[in-house]
């Protein structure tokens, strides 16, 4: 189900998008640019104060209501493909009424993206007296969680260009020098591997590793101290890379050591229990049982993953107290950590894929420390 065709296909996905809106009980989406519009249409568009906006009526064509000296772009854009009305405004025109004259009569609750400007919400609200606004993200999220096999393809893709930067990891981690420095070479990387953009690089040394969203310090890395990199980009699909990888220059301590096994053993369990049927919250609990069976309980202080795809955090969230059972198509991370407040920390993260079978890693670095001549 989950690899079937009809997920590859925007004009589909604007489809199944009205459908699942009509079922939510909206009578239209607005969908301004970002993740949302890129998946619907194919067009990555920036999010800039002039309005450019998909409406997607339950009843009635989408259009796409864009700046005049933006419709060139548009048009050269995958939307030029789609059968797909594109209604341009002129500078001095106001969007909104625009947009409002143009819904069915009778449209009484719109569902808006859930990046939308506020000024742009604030815009629709007063051009739209009396409609309800809610957040489309959820009738977005559901069709997005479901990955067909050109988007799993694409995020295997941004999981190999990852992976090449954790295997050349050793020309750059270095005891003597900084995390920012570490972080910087790191960066680069990631866009010779073939990514369009650094979302982020976290290079945490030492006791910056015991938070688990510490990015770059000026720090200088100590001989045998643990260092938790992770990192990941955009790839020029849309679709993102997210990995985490431990390093140790030099010998790590021998509890971090005792600690590291807790963690590597849980991260397997958890991407060998992917599978159709499981919910999310049983696969977290899955790594979380066994990290607190050996007493770190306390310390793994986050869930244990989330969706990626357009987003590098996106549904479905692996996370105790969600009963959503895994399908096909779906990716996620899984990325346990243990952190010990002022002595260092761990995490092992790797984008899973749930297939018909069981599940699939998708980064294939080694998940041992590595440890790194200093
Ligand atoms: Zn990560
Ligand atoms: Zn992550």
């Amino acid at each position: 189900m989950a690899h079937d065709a009809s997920h590859s296909s925007p004009a589909d996905r604007i489809a199944r998008a009205r459908i699942a809106a009509r079922v939510a009980g909206l009578d239209a989406l607005l969908i301004t640019p970002g993740a949302d519009l890129r998946y619907l249409t194919g067009y990555e568009a920036l999010p800039l104060e002039r309005l450019t906006c998909l409406a997607v009526p339950v009843e009635g064509e989408p259009f796409l209501v864009v700046p005049l000296l933006e419709q060139p772009a548009a048009e050269a854009s995958p939307v030029g493909a789609l059968d797909l009305e594109i209604v341009a405004w002129r500078e001095t025109e106001d969007p909104y009424a625009l947009l409002a004259s143009r819904l069915p009569s009778g449209t009484k609750r719109i569902g808006l993206d859930n990046h939308m400007f506020a000024e742009k919400v604030l815009g629709f609200r007063s051009a739209l007296p009396g409609v309800e606004q809610a957040l489309a993200g959820g009738v977005l999220g559901e069709l997005r969680m479901r990955k067909g096999a050109a988007e799993v393809a694409a995020l295997l893709e941004a999981a190999q260009a990852i992976d090449k930067v954790h295997s050349a990891m050793e020309e750059w981690l270095r005891p003597g020098r900084t995390e920012r420095e570490v972080g910087r070479d790191i960066a680069d990387a990631i866009i010779a591997s073939g990514h369009t953009r650094v979302d982020f690089v976290i290079v945490a040394s030492g006791p910056n590793g015991a938070s688990p969203h510490a990015e770059v310090s000026d720090r200088v890395i100590q001989p045998g101290e643990p260092v938790v990199v992770d990192i990941g980009g955009t790839m020029p699909s849309g679709y993102c890379s997210d990995s985490t990888r431990n390093y140790c220059v030099g010998r790590p301590p021998e509890r971090y050591e005792t600690l590291y096994e807790v963690l590597l053993h849980a991260q397997k369990e958890q991407c060998d229990a992917v599978a159709p049927g499981i919910t999310a919250e049983q696969l977290d609990a899955v790594g979380r049982d066994l990290i607190a069976k050996a007493g770190y309980g306390d310390y793994f202080i986050h869930r244990t993953g989330h969706g990626i795809g357009l987003e590098t955090h996106e549904e479905p969230y692996i996370v105790a107290g969600s009963p959503l059972p895994l399908e096909a198509g779906m990716a996620f991370s899984i990325e346990p950590g243990i952190y010990l407040p002022g002595e260092y920390g761990a995490r092992i993260e790797d984008i899973a894929v749930c297939t018909e079978e069981g599940g699939e890693r998708l980064n294939l670095t080694s998940r041992e420390l590595r440890i790194l001549a200093g």
